[in-house]
């Protein structure tokens, strides 16, 4: 099953790309993992599957102890700040910093084994009630603040979007991370150039491609339904 989703999907993300104007290359798929079995990321990995994405620091250390070396964990998931020395040096991005104190503590645990973070800023680009991340207009000045501590590197921005039936609404939440990043680049903040922008999900990764995308994260349309699903 992981096999034939994973060909449905490479199909779209080709297409998407090919839509847009895109070199496939330039987008990177994250398979979400989360509450799946080794067994099936190892299927995964047997399609060529190299970076998985898991929303919690506990199910990253259990599995990366199972897996080959040669992986890149991104953790997608809400970062409590008591977590941060058990993943430290651990992921290859944390897509979900949503405020200066946890990014202190990013700091202080990086330091401290000599490695910079590289972190991207999770942005409540809907202003979601229910939702983690930074509003829009407070995350230049968050940036500011976390641009002048020196094991920590911003890589880009980070948003989920709200669950919609028709992915076509999720479009303009999109548009409005990527405007927020270009902004933020023109600002000339010293150490801040990002590049990547984390955006659109199993629902919503064609459009995510086509308004800039540069990391994809799919779960279900992989691995199929969580057993805490609706
Ligand atoms: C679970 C999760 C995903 C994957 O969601 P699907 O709809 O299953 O593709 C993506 N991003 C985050 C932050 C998640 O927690």
């Amino acid at each position: 099953m992981v096999t034939e989703n994973l060909r449905l999907v490479e199909e779209k993300i080709c297409q998407a790309c090919e839509r847009s104007g895109r070199k496939r290359e330039e987008v990177t798929l994250i398979a979400v993992s989360k509450t799946k079995p080794i067994e099936m990321m190892e299927e995964a990995m047997t399609a060529g599957i190299r970076v998985f994405g898991e929303n919690k620091v506990q199910e990253i250390l259990k599995k990366e102890v199972a897996l080959p070396k040669n992986i890149d964990w991104h953790l997608i998931g809400h970062l409590q700040r008591n977590k941060v020395r058990q993943i430290a040096g651990k992921t290859a991005r944390i897509h979900s910093v949503d405020s200066l104190r946890l990014a202190e503590q990013i700091q202080k645990e990086y330091e401290k084994i000599q490695q910079t973070a590289k972190i991207l800023i999770e942005v409540n680009v809907a202003r979601e009630e229910s939702k983690f991340g930074l509003m829009p207009e407070e995350t230049e000045e968050t940036i500011r603040e976390i641009a002048v501590m020196p094991n920590i590197h911003v890589c880009g921005l980070m948003t989920i979007a709200p669950y919609v039936e028709n992915p076509e609404e999720n479009r303009v939440h999109f548009q409005n991370l990527r405007k927020l990043l270009v902004d933020i680049n023109g600002k000339n903040i010293d150490n801040i150039s990002m590049d990547e922008l984390s955006m659109g999900m199993t629902g919503d990764y064609e459009v995510a491609i086509e308004e800039g995308a540069t990391f994809i994260r799919v779960g279900t349309g992989i691995f199929g339904s969580r057993e805490y699903d609706k």
